[in-house]
């Protein structure tokens, strides 16, 4: 995935770090990225991701709700890779609790442990941060540049969004067009 020359380092859009039950030891490498998760059922009968645009969301206005996430560049310590963590308020707040903590600062310069529990909506997560101070290398630099938040966190647009065919967005039934097939007396010769 990483050729020396840099050019084809790259991290697949939707590939994020899977946090595994037990620990996982990580390196934050950026500032989380915010965006707010609307998960609709459609009509085809798939769940659809649409991420909030705010004002004039037409989910918002149908009284939808949506999952606030967090998005961070992390090196995962595992492989030592770049990628993106996921989260939810309950792992965003335990880092920030490090960040604003005098003694730790700036969660870039430590490494920190989320150790899972539970499977799921049911999953728990604690943070713990390692006391031993250390920077992010050049190289790991390069790792993380590569990595793209933005299309995290780059809302949907409102048509795309009505676009999605959801439960919660009834459109009218197109009208049926009008039927351009007509009887065709060739087919009935055959046999
Ligand atoms: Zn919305």
């Amino acid at each position: 995935m990483s050729d020396i020359w840099g050019s084809d380092i790259k991290v697949e859009v939707g590939k994020h770090l899977k946090l595994k039950n037990g620990k996982n030891k990580i390196r934050i490498g950026s500032r989380p990225h915010a965006a707010n998760i609307h998960w609709e059922d459609s009509f085809a009968g798939k769940k659809k991701k649409a991420i909030c645009p705010g004002s004039g969301c037409p989910l918002c206005n149908a009284n939808r709700k949506y999952d606030p996430r967090y998005y961070v560049k992390v090196i995962n310590r595992d492989d030592g890779q770049a990628t993106i963590l996921e989260c939810g308020p309950m792992i965003l707040t335990q880092i920030k609790k490090y960040a604003s903590d005098s003694d730790y600062g700036n969660p870039m310069n430590y490494d920190i442990s989320i150790n899972k529990t539970g499977e799921g909506r049911n999953s728990k997560y604690s943070v713990m941060a390692s006391p031993c101070k250390s920077s992010i290398t050049a190289e790991e630099k390069t790792l993380l540049e590569a990595v793209d938040i933005s299309s995290c966190v780059e809302p949907t647009p409102i048509d795309e969004i009505w676009d999605m065919g959801l439960v919660a967005l009834p459109v009218d039934v197109p009208k049926p067009q009008e039927s351009n097939v007509t009887d065709d007396d060739d087919w009935d010769s055959v046999e």
